[in-house]
């Protein structure tokens, strides 16, 4: 199947597009899972931003704070047709970790849930919010227990089922830890027909296969535009409408109000209700010059080329003899692995010094993951849609010299 998009650009040469690796053409990045690069169009709308429009957004009336208002709301609607949501459900936000805190705390002021459950494999931004606002606000917290890197239905189920109170089920569509992938709608239904309400963690699994917020029944939706080709500092939370208006407002301040008098205040609409304080308004334009470049390819060819990646590193890497792979078999861009005699950290140095390989080792923000996985940390090899079969083979060829360097 030839690699294009829809313009019949061949994938191979995605390359091209990233100032990165016209900068370090032997670059090898696979730490795409922590972030990804920007392709020129990203970098120059930021720049076009700051030279052309920069103004505050709702506020003033004249030309240049119109025109960033302009932006800034093309920009929400570009997230939401995204995910097919509508405008006023699409917050923004510093990104997924500010999402997740937002909703933990907001949905703790509310008496409607009692039980907060996280799976023991999220990634810390999605663990400890619903921790530690369980133990502030007295709710229930309810750590799911993992064994290995994916989630039984089975435990899950035990879980929920003959709930008495409304509770909230945060997880991951897809683990930063190894690529698990949820099966989504099996467990929405699971936890609707409970009585409880789904958060997913989206930050690993947007930037990789469409998703339709509607359609998926999901109560709320986070992701962060830095791993899908946009700048950092700006990500969304999605809510269904009806949620979202029931909702207290996360933080408070300029443009979130409606009235503001002595003794109280009544608040916006959604979605302004929780966003107070000038907003990101130069990371809205990346954040839009990113979707508008995915929306530009073919994703479901984009996301075969991932798969095949992927799959491709499982082969290479179980022929290395004392390498453990610790994803599932059919993980989803993301392999992760360890081996016996080479500390996680050493490797993925040598690989940087000598193949100018970019791995993640560490915890990589899951140690109640790593705990039931029985080590401490691990590497991680991520793909991302500029990656190609060559930057593969050198990862196994890397591995390969580093454990007759260390052995
Ligand atoms: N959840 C998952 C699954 C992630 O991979 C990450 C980032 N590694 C986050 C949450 C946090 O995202 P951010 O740092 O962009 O807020």
């Amino acid at each position: 199947m030839p690699l294009s998009n829809d313009s019949g650009v061949s994938l191979a040469r995605i390359k091209e597009d990233f100032p990165v690796f016209h900068e370090y053409p032997g670059l090898v990045y696979l730490d795409n899972a922590a972030t990804t690069h920007k392709p020129d169009t990203v970098i120059n709308a930021l720049v076009s931003f700051y030279t052309r429009e920069n103004s505050n957004v709702h506020r003033a009336v004249h030309r240049l704070a119109e025109r960033a208002t302009v932006l800034f709301e093309d920009a929400r609607r570009a997230v939401a047709d995204f995910v097919n949501a509508v405008p006023e459900q699409v917050v923004f936000t510093k990104g997924t970790t500010e999402s997740l805190n937002l909703l933990a705390y907001s949905l703790s002021l509310s008496e409607e849930f009692k039980t907060f459950i996280a799976p023991q494999f999220e990634h810390h931004s999605n663990f400890v919010p619903w921790q530690q606002m369980s133990r502030r606000f007295g709710r229930e917290f309810i750590p799911l227990e993992i064994n290995g890197a994916e989630l039984e239905l089975d435990t899950l189920e035990r879980v929920i089922s003959n709930r008495k109170n409304g509770f909230v089920l945060a997880v991951s569509g897809l683990t930063n830890s190894t690529g698990f992938k949820l099966p989504i709608r099996q467990v929405v239904d699971m936890v609707h027909k409970s009585g409880g309400i789904i958060v997913i963690d989206g930050a690993q699994l947007i930037p990789h296969e469409p998703f339709d917020f509607e359609d998926s029944m999901v109560d709320f939706l986070a992701f962060s535009a830095h791993k899908m080709l946009g700048p950092t500092g700006i990500g969304a939370l999605v809510g269904k409408r009806e949620l979202l208006e029931r909702l207290p407002p996360f933080a408070f301040g300029g443009e979130m109000i409606d009235r503001v008098d002595l003794h109280d205040t009544t608040f916006a609409s959604i979605p302004q209700k929780f966003e107070a304080g000038t907003p990101n308004i130069a990371g809205a334009t990346g954040f839009l010059a990113a979707i508008d470049y995915l929306n530009g390819l073919n994703r479901t060819i984009v996301a075969e080329h991932i798969e095949r990646l992927t799959s491709l590193c499982h082969e290479e890497l179980s022929s290395i003899p004392g390498l453990r792979i610790l994803s599932p078999e059919k993980s989803h861009g993301i392999v992760s692995f360890v081996h016996e005699s080479v500390h996680p950290h050493d490797l993925a140095e040598f690989l940087s010094q000598n193949f100018d390989v970019a791995i993640r080792s560490g915890h990589h923000c899951a140690q109640p993951q790593m705990k039931g996985l029985g080590i401490r940390s691990s590497c991680r090899a991520s793909f991302y849609i500029y990656n190609t079969v060559e930057d593969v083979e050198v990862l196994a060829k890397g591995i390969r010299n580093a454990v007759r360097w260390f052995g």
